[in-house]
């Protein structure tokens, strides 16, 4: 049977920590909006933890973990957490830096080949900023492709035994068994002290796109922006909950109702 996500209004939890997708879901059409900025330091003021999952490089992790008001960034869809505290960057990675090499090899192998079959497509621009992963532009800098041609790009680096997810914006491939879903239990578990039922009651996971399908299939406090409407017939796993608005101010909603339980 399927369940629709409920509305946001329906959340009942005291949430300590918020995780949260990046593109779509804290950003609007690639920006931030001045609300979602100002939502996360009001989660900071209010003593509840923020990290981001993103399959954004570790370029642009290493920069937001250092300069945002979170508390950590999980990045190129779990191949690392970057936490800035104290005035020392701590990093884990999920997959060995001394597989880089050989990995990035495989995936030139798929990259060209990616390349020939869907000449439309693009490498992400910001590939070089990357460590584990490559990313594919679906709609970012060009026109947006098509399903079909979407599904081509994955199932490309599946025959390469890499595993591929879809976000708002790219497809990203890489080489290993990590997951955003397991990088975040980690962390929350090894880096913050959460057990298995505190992670249920305290947290909360917001996300747009099927790549956030694995952590809504295990996060109780699942939460779908507005914009993820049009993925729901295809998530296996659906959001528990949904707001009214659609990106930043989706996410801007989620954050003051966080705000109101915890007082
Ligand atoms: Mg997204």
């Amino acid at each position: 049977m399927t369940v629709s996500p409920k509305p946001i209004a329906e959340l009942k939890n005291k949430i300590k920590f918020v995780l949260s997708d990046l593109d779509d879901t804290i950003t609007t059409e690639g920006h931030i909006p001045s609300e979602s900025y100002s939502a996360l330091w009001k989660l900071k003021d209010s003593d509840i933890k923020t990290i981001i999952v993103t399959g954004r490089p570790a370029g642009w992790c290493e920069m937001m973990a250092r300069t945002w008001p979170i508390d950590g960034v999980i990045g190129e869809n779990g191949a690392f957490f970057f936490r800035y505290t104290n005035k020392h960057m701590r990093r884990f990675f999920a997959s060995s830096p001394e597989l880089i090499e050989t990995n990035t090899a495989k995936l030139d192998i798929i990259k060209n080949e990616i390349l020939q079959t869907i000449p439309e497509s693009k490498i992400s621009s910001d590939q070089f900023c990357r460590m584990f992963d490559l990313a594919v532009d679906i709609c970012e800098d060009i026109p947006p492709l098509s399903k079909e041609q979407t599904a081509t790009i994955i199932s490309i680096f599946e025959k390469h035994g890499a595993q591929a997810k879809l976000s708002s914006i790219h497809v990203n491939g890489w080489f290993g068994t990590y997951d955003k879903l397991t990088t975040a239990k980690f962390i929350l578990t090894n880096e913050f002290g959460l057990t298995e039922e505190q992670i249920q009651t305290s947290c909360v996971y917001a996300g747009d796109s099927p790549n956030d399908e694995p952590l809504f299939s295990y996060f109780e406090n699942g939460v779908g922006v507005r914009n993820i409407e049009p993925y729901l017939p295809i998530l296996k796993s659906k959001p528990k909950y949904i707001t009214q608005h659609a990106a930043g101010k989706g996410f801007q909603e989620l954050t003051e109702k966080i705000i109101q339980l915890s007082r």
